[in-house]
């Protein structure tokens, strides 16, 4: 019975992701998302619902438009499959909780963001007020039943979430900014996406995010400057690494901290 639950799950994650392509597609450029039929992003060809099957479209077609010929971004499949394998793992680790409504949400919206911020540069606002939306709704759910991540039932946790994550990425743009004489060490749009996470998060899971996030940007970095792909004057965007550090946490954050303080025991007894 679970099973096939995880399987309809994950169609609908499929169907889901194909609407966050049209939200990756469209944002950017401010078109309307929803009211508008989708077409080919290069030849511009209204499609057919034939057309539009997640992931099998993609294959049949062998990653070309069926009109124009031309070749379609391996980004519509990846974020499909993204959005059905996600959604498939977060209800099996949730179940029919809030809990698990909340993160759905939240990993929708984030893969949005991952691929928006790693082609464009930007975060849109709108993107970090629906986060901001659902967080303030969480906040009060919280009031009534703890959400299970924070692991505490202080009403406080997600606002401390929101001032740390925010907060501390602040500090990093102003000093930073300070240091180098340049705006371009992190965007204002990291800043702001770090507070809707922080409310989903709770202060714990919070720290754990953005620690990730640095260590992979940072990782990322040296690869790509020891490979001659960047210089150090290079600007990556920061938001990638924050929705890999957040989606890294909402799904193995506490075996990553049980698993640290174990180590801890381990070596300090
Ligand atoms: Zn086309």
């Amino acid at each position: 019975m679970e099973v096939t639950y995880g399987v309809l799950v994950f169609i609908v994650g499929l169907a889901i992701g194909s609407y966050l392509n049209v939200c990756i597609f469209r944002i950017p450029k401010e078109d309307s998302t929803v009211f508008q039929p989708s077409r080919c992003p290069i030849c511009n060809t209204r499609l057919k619902p034939v057309d539009l099957i997640p992931l099998l479209s993609y294959l049949l077609a062998r990653g070309k438009c069926r009109y124009c010929r031309q070749k379609i971004s391996p980004r519509y499949f990846l974020v499909e499959l993204l959005a059905g394998i996600l959604s498939v793992v977060l209800y099996f680790q949730w179940g029919w909780t809030i809990d698990l409504a909340a993160f759905l949400f939240l990993s929708y919206v984030l893969i949005v963001v991952l691929f928006i911020d790693a082609e464009h540069m930007i975060i849109p606002d709108e993107l970090v007020i629906a986060g901001l939306c659902a967080g303030g709704v969480l906040l009060i759910y919280n009031l009534f039943r703890p959400f299970q991540i924070y692991a505490d039932r202080n009403w406080w946790n997600p606002l401390l979430g929101l001032v740390i994550g925010s907060g501390f990425l602040l500090a990093v743009l102003l000093i930073g900014t300070a240091l180098y004489k340049s705006d371009e060490v992190m965007g204002l749009g990291d800043v702001k996406l770090m507070a809707p996470i922080g409310l989903f998060l709770g202060w714990r899971m919070t720290l754990l995010a953005l620690f990730i996030s640095v260590v992979l940007g940072g990782l990322f970095s040296l690869v790509l400057i020891l490979i001659g792909r960047a210089t150090r004057k290079s600007v990556i965007p920061f938001g990638p690494f924050i929705v890999l550090g957040t989606l890294i946490s909402i799904l193995w954050g506490w075996k990553i901290v049980h698993w640290y303080l174990e180590i801890g025991h381990i070596m300090l007894p």
